[in-house]
């Protein structure tokens, strides 16, 4: 059975862990270091970046998650998640993983238009339902970042290697097929360790 780590400090974990589960796949909640074990996939979910960032650090995680992360375990950064990971972030001082090369643009939507639904293209998969909450979006992209979605022209999905950083939340609502493709490469990956 593939174990995948969902990072649970802080944010929307609990429903990734449904959607995980509901998929076939046991799920481990990632509070501390001990928790940290032959995973063959990680999550870092939406919720508050800063405050994430911080719990991580302050649990004695950070050092042995990047590692994972460099050492190419699939992971998937949604939302807040996606901040973690990202090189730069162009309206924050915080820095994180910085294993995603990308600048993102955290709250790009401003007040008004803060939490929103829509449906756009997802690599090959069509009308894929996004559901967006105070997100950030990817203002640029560096060498071999490889774009999966735009809405609006903005870019809010991205793989690069191993990661995958998404701007909405993929685990709300009915569609599974984001969580899919990124399962997808969490079982490539543990067939060929
Ligand atoms: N606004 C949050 C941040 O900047 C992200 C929002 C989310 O994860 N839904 O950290």
């Amino acid at each position: 059975m593939m174990t995948i780590g969902v990072l649970a400090v802080q944010g929307a974990f609990i429903e990734h862990e449904k959607m995980v589960e509901k998929l076939g796949y046991q799920v481990v909640e990632l509070r501390n270091k001990n928790d940290i074990c032959n995973l063959d996939g990680l999550i870092l979910p939406g919720g508050e970046s800063t405050v994430q960032g911080k719990l991580i650090k302050e649990l004695g995680m950070f050092d042995q998650l990047k590692e994972l992360i460099e050492g190419g375990l699939p992971v998937l950064g949604t939302c807040a998640g996606l901040i973690l990971l990202s090189r730069n972030i162009s309206n924050d001082e915080a820095r994180h993983f910085q294993t995603l090369p990308v600048t993102v643009e955290r709250n790009a939507y401003g007040r008004q238009l803060g939490s929103f639904r829509t449906t756009s293209a997802f690599g090959f998969l069509c009308d894929v339902e996004m559901t967006f909450i105070r997100a950030p979006v990817i203002t640029a992209i560096g060498e071999d970042v490889k774009v999966l979605s735009r809405v609006d022209e903005k870019i809010v999905a991205v793989e690069y290697k191993n990661q995958m950083g998404i701007s909405f939340h993929p685990e709300l609502g009915e569609d599974t097929r984001v969580l899919e493709y990124f399962l997808q490469k969490c079982r490539n990956f543990s067939k060929g360790q």
